[in-house]
């Protein structure tokens, strides 16, 4: 796995959870997405009913989690928690509604990968609070209504355009993540270093901040590996020294880009002119499947605007040149 993999893994969880802030206060970044989710929160509290459905999109490691816990602990609720992928069928879906209690939140991570028919019952469930059981099979089979206390359901998705327009409609607040500021990223650390007893500079945590690629998960990782390296072969203390040497170990560089990153603007540049030039002829160069360029590596650099897509393929940016520290020929594609 990458080092600026947003995803998460194991290790990942494990420290993820004694890390998540508590309160819509203590959750740094994401002013919009914060206030809005205030209004919406202060104003059920004060009506003493469930709030509106609640939609979180945004790519993975920028707090969708985090926020679907925040809001069960606004609103004094229980939180259950599963995911789309995990109901697979339409009696998956009821045996968790039917058990849900009256006020609780339920968090559906990647909501866009639901079974069609789970999808269907969740629409009457958030609609009328109600689920209808199907008993028996073929001409024979009946529907039995069952009726549900209300209940909040918090989805989140990567994904907000695959949603079917049915299942959008059905949230009456959706909240846009988008990728954090080296600032906000850098205040997420202090605090971060302090629950974890390390001591760090301020510049040491705006090292890490600068090469998290927008994204608070990455951060606490690269946090652990300086912790780490400060540890065995400095002071103990995190400080840009630390930071550095560390992120240079795991090869990731000034700007956030890995070695996968590199080598395909590397490819790009050196051995294409700049492009354009095929994704598969450029995988083939950097010797990865087209698949893992295209998912992997191009999102970001994509994003950072050090490559282009073209209609006749893959072009590099100046800034790409910029960044390995060449010269664009003259007649640079991008
Ligand atoms: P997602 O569900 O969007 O993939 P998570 O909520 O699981 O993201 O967040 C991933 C990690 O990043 C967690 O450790 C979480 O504590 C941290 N994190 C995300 N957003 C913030 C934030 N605004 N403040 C502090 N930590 C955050």
């Amino acid at each position: 796995a990458r080092i600026v993999d947003p995803g998460g893994d194991t290790e990942d969880r494990r420290f993820e959870a004694a890390l998540r802030p508590r309160k819509l206060a203590d959750f740094p970044g994401q002013p919009r997405v914060r206030d809005q989710l205030s209004l919406v929160l202060e104003a059920a509290k004060r009506r003493a009913a469930p709030p509106d459905h609640v939609l979180l999109s945004g790519p993975p490691g920028l707090g969708k989690t985090s926020l679907a816990m925040i809001i069960a602990a606004e609103l004094e609720q229980p939180i259950r928690i599963t995911s789309g992928p995990a109901i697979q069928h339409a009696g998956d879906l009821a045996a968790v509604l039917s058990s849900l209690a009256e006020g609780e939140v339920l968090f559906l991570d990647e909501i866009h990968r639901m079974a069609r028919p789970a999808e269907e019952m969740l629409y009457l469930a958030m609609e009328d609070f109600r689920v209808d059981i199907i008993v028996g099979k073929g001409p024979g089979a009946t529907a039995i209504p069952l009726e549900l206390p209300p209940f909040t359901v918090v989805g989140a998705t990567t994904r907000a355009g695959l949603l079917p327009a049915p299942l959008r409609d059905r949230f009456g607040f959706t909240g846009h993540l988008d990728f954090y500021t080296p600032e906000d990223l850098a205040q997420i650390l202090t605090r971060n270093a302090t629950l974890l007893g390390i001591d760090a500079t301020e510049q040491g945590i705006e090292e890490i901040a600068g090469r998290s690629r927008g994204t608070p998960r990455i951060a606490n990782r690269l946090l652990r590996r300086v912790r780490d390296y400060a540890q065995v072969h400095g002071s103990g203390i995190l400080d840009q020294g630390a930071a550095r040497a560390a992120l240079s170990l795991f090869d990731v560089d000034d700007r956030g880009l890995d070695r996968l990153d590199r080598a395909v603007l590397e490819a790009l540049c050196r051995r294409f002119g700049g492009g354009p030039v095929g994704l598969s002829t450029l995988a083939v160069a950097v010797g990865e499947e087209s698949d893992t360029v295209e998912t992997v590596a191009e999102p970001y650099l994509v994003r950072e605007g050090y490559l282009v897509r073209t209609p006749r393929g893959r072009a590099a940016s100046p800034l790409a040149w910029q960044h390995l520290g060449l010269t664009p020929p003259v007649n640079a594609v991008a």
